[in-house]
């Protein structure tokens, strides 16, 4: 549910009618509700009630200052892939040990920079990462918390540019060699390591390939306590989807959290979780501004509109659908091609 809501045929956001926004800051703009932000985040959050759970928002759904100081003050934590993404998650006052930091090309500095400022994990995307984190908290004098990202090697079964965990994608370390890293890592200066993290892919529409790699991370952290390991901590990523289509249904976070308690309920560790889309997918809409129909004889009219791929990627990196309701309707309908500005055909919203 969100608050995006039609009023005496006018579209509004919260109590603030959209065309009030558009004349007051001009098109095109985003604007994300509040209310919405908040219910997301604490529908996610309550339905891991009962577990020792932290949501860490993953800031790349959408970094803004306002959408994390919304997010941090319910007790957020962040995940982030970049020193820039670091320094957002600290200005919006998230603390330090709630940050878990992934991607696979940490550099250096931002290494150094997460050590001092303080983190909850790095969350190790590879063996020559590992030593580089282990040299700088070394020379810091400091100890790094980290976990081992596995590679499950499971079909997330959705669009390819999203799915990240089969062997052949670039993140994580194949699970197969998760326990000797495991190891290495023990054996390494500067380190703590505290568990495993897994996450296989974003806009999942069924819970069964996240079980299936669930229920393999359970299975290693059985592996690695009987090798005489300890593990603390497990990171569950993100991935639940959201429709981008009137009535197309997906997991919910509380059939979601019913699958977390019930694989995860043996496992004794705190969990860590890292919803994006599922949080902010719904809780904004961008405002695009007709400019001019332009007609044409052998195909459907092309409605172009003043927001361009610049300013929403997804059509065209993706060919992904986005819903496309008028501000204030005049009921009357017609079959159209919806584009944008720049010079690249590729630019649409979308085709008839
Ligand atoms: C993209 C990503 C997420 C968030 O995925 P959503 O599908 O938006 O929940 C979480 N963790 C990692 C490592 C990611 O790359």
């Amino acid at each position: 549910m969100d608050h995006f809501l039609y009023r005496d045929g006018a579209l509004y956001a919260e109590d603030v009618p959209i065309s009030e926004i558009a004349a007051s800051v001009g098109t095109p703009f985003y604007v994300y509700s509040t209310a919405t932000l908040e219910r997301h985040f604490k529908l996610f959050d309550e339905a891991l009630e009962g577990m020792d759970h932290l949501v860490c928002y993953a800031m790349k759904a959408a970094s803004n200052q306002a959408i994390l100081k919304t997010l941090a003050a319910l007790g957020a934590g962040m995940d982030v892939v970049s020193g820039g993404e670091y320094a957002r998650a600290k200005a919006a006052g998230v603390p330090g040990e709630r940050i878990v930091f992934s991607g696979v090309g940490k550099t250096r500095d931002e290494v150094r920079m997460a050590l001092s400022g303080g983190i909850r994990q790095f969350n190790v995307e590879s063996e020559p990462e590992m030593h580089v984190i282990s040299e700088i908290a070394t020379e810091l004098g400091v100890e790094a918390p980290i976990t081992i990202r596995v590679n499950p090697d499971v079909d997330a079964k959705t669009h390819a540019k999203i799915a990240t965990g089969k062997s052949e994608n670039k993140f994580g370390i194949p699970i197969s060699r998760a326990r000797e890293v495991y190891a290495l890592a023990a054996s390494l200066p500067g380190l703590k390591i505290i568990g495993i993290d897994v996450h296989i892919g974003s806009q999942l529409s069924t819970l069964e390939p996240l079980e299936t790699a669930f229920g393999k991370v359970g299975d290693l952290i059985a592996e690695l306590r009987a090798q005489g390991q300890t593990v603390t901590h497990a990171d569950l990523g993100g991935g639940l989807g959201v429709p981008y289509k009137k009535g197309e249904l997906l997991p919910s976070p509380a059939e979601y959290g019913a699958m977390v308690a019930r694989v995860t309920q043996p496992w004794d560790v705190a969990l860590s979780f890292e919803p994006g889309r599922v949080i902010a997918g719904n809780a904004g809409i961008l405002l695009t501004r007709v400019i001019r129909v332009k007609r044409s004889s052998n195909t459907s009219p092309f409605v172009v509109v003043d927001a361009a791929m610049n300013d929403l990627a997804r059509p065209a990196m993706y060919g992904a659908w986005h819903d496309i309701e008028a501000v204030e309707p005049s009921g009357s309908k017609s079959v159209s091609h919806i584009v944008r500005p720049i010079c690249e055909t590729g630019d649409t919203f979308a085709m008839n």
